[in-house]
């Protein structure tokens, strides 16, 4: 499935033109399909968060939009400039910061800074300033000549930032940014990029923390290559999941998924830490006949409540309908 957005307009009415346009991009590689057509457009100054596991193709689709990968088909732009025809403009017009954070471990802060200055051509009047304002949102003012390499993970992530944004870009790619960073430099990297998007930039981030979903504009849904939804956090919460979703806390999570797989109205199951997440059709099916199966099976259930559905579960249920449609038959998934 693709998804496109309405076309917007400004206060005066005026047609906007989006920052990003993905119109059915598709990556092969070989007889495997990273992403299947994939079609979106985004507005000036949008946080679109990619959400997915691991192998999803987020990574892929942000590839080719700053074209570092050539679509098998399909055609992206940024700021209206073809990706594939163009892509020194691109990447003029572009920031890009990856989960490795491609800094110089055996270089200093400044010694980055400055090498990051050259590569994005930063005019070297305006290079002092610009370095001085990454090195203090960095929070690294003091630690100029600390080399790279001895740095915290959080201090390493706001520099690379701090680099991928020298030269200004209205568009800012991140890719698995937050990966392995601690949850407060997370908390904080996140303050970065909603300044950045106060400021106008646009940007583009894929995680597969869904925690951080909820701090996005929009969030860009993916599996196996293809966009599953393209909605803000609040409309995807309020989807129709078709059942009531439980949550059913018990001490041997692998037996209960076991034994409540394939129960009559059991529509989706799912693990998420120390509980089941159970959506059923309650016409079909009850928290007590479920509770009487798991605790005659010696499954001792703590509690069975319902719950309101997270992105987390939404995401999981996308995924199973989307299996369903495919295969033609419900699931299980690990969340
Ligand atoms: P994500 O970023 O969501 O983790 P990726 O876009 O990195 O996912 O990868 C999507 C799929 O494409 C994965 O199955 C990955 O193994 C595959 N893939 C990515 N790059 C290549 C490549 N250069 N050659 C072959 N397969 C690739």
């Amino acid at each position: 499935m693709s998804a496109v957005l309405p076309e917007k307009t400004d206060k005066a009415g005026e047609r906007t033109e989006p920052v990003l346009v993905a119109e059915g991009l598709v990556k092969r590689f070989g007889n495997f399909t990273a992403v299947d057509h994939v079609s979106f457009r985004v507005d000036k100054g949008t946080i679109i968060g990619f959400l997915g596991p691991n192998g999803a193709g987020k990574s892929t689709i942000i590839r080719m939009l700053c074209g570092l990968l050539t679509p098998t088909e399909g055609r992206a732009f940024v700021s209206g400039t073809d990706v594939a025809k163009d892509p020194e403009t691109v990447r003029q017009h572009i920031g890009y910061m990856s989960q490795k954070f491609s800094l110089y471990g055996d270089l200093t802060v400044m010694e980055n800074l400055r090498f990051f200055g050259g590569i994005y051509r930063v005019p070297r009047k305006v290079l002092p300033e610009r370095i001085r304002f990454a090195v203090t949102m960095a929070g690294l003012d003091g630690r100029e000549n600390a080399l790279v390499s001895t740095l915290a993970g959080g201090w390493k992530q706001r520099l690379a930032l701090g680099c991928a944004i020298l030269h200004r870009p209205p568009v800012l790619f991140l890719d698995e940014p937050t990966s392995g960073v601690d949850p407060e430099s997370r908390r904080r990297f996140w303050d970065l990029i909603h300044a950045l998007s106060g400021e106008g930039v646009t940007i583009v981030v894929s995680t597969h923390y869904m925690d951080e979903a909820e701090y996005c504009d929009l969030l860009a849904l993916i599996n196996r290559g293809q966009l599953l939804a393209l909605e803000s956090p609040t409309a995807l919460k309020k989807r129709n999941l078709g059942g009531t979703l439980l949550s059913i806390e018990c001490a041997d999570i692998g037996k209960a998924l076991h034994l409540l797989e394939g129960q009559p109205g059991l529509l989706d199951l799912a693990a998420f830490g120390n509980a089941v997440h159970a959506l059923i059709d309650p016409a079909r099916t009850t928290p007590e006949q479920l509770f009487a199966l798991l605790s005659g099976a010696h499954v001792p259930v703590d509690h069975i409540v319902p719950i309101e559905p997270s992105i987390d579960d939404i995401f999981v249920r996308m995924v199973g309908e989307a299996r369903e449609s495919q295969e033609g038959e419900p699931g299980r998934r690990a969340g």
